[in-house]
């Protein structure tokens, strides 16, 4: 029950963005400047366009491809297709998207009048973890 309570604004990260023409080789060092194994891609506003994982890119930089002058906007997976959580959603319905779908983050979006989605933050198989820690403080003697 008390897992349910709890709420993906309340456990999510910043998100890390670039924009479509963004190179793979960038996108790769804002992996590693970032921390982070997932980098959104927006349009101008926020508005969330695509999502490239640390294995897409690992894909193109042991191919033939260019990453200098690969976009980013061409490797990434795209709207519609991209599995998506909100900050009010149950942190629970957001970690079972995680399994489904069998991916490591999600963008936390929120959705416009107009029905644009606009990213607000990253939640991570990182962050349901801290709230497993979380919920288990106290619970346990070590
Ligand atoms: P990795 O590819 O590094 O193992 P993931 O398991 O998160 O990382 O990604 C697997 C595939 O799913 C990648 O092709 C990636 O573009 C895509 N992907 C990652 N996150 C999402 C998401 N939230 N919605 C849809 N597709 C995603």
């Amino acid at each position: 029950e008390r897992m349910i309570d709890l709420k993906v604004e309340d456990y999510m990260s910043m998100p890390i963005v670039v924009d479509e023409k963004t190179s793979v080789y960038d996108g790769i060092v804002s992996l590693f400047v970032n921390d982070v194994g997932t980098i959104f891609i927006v349009k101008e506003q926020g508005l969330l366009e695509g999502v490239v994982s640390r294995k897409d890119m690992l894909k193109m930089a042991i191919g033939k491809a260019d990453i200098n002058q690969l976009p980013v906007g061409v490797i990434m997976t795209r709207m519609p297709n991209i599995i998506i959580t909100y900050p009010e959603e149950s942190l629970w319905i957001a970690a079972r998207k995680l399994i489904e779908h069998q991916i490591d983050g999600l963008p936390v979006v929120k959705r416009r009048e107009d029905g644009a989605l606009e990213i607000v933050g990253r939640l991570t198989k990182t962050n349901i973890t801290r709230a497993f820690v979380d919920l288990g403080a106290g619970n346990v003697s070590e």
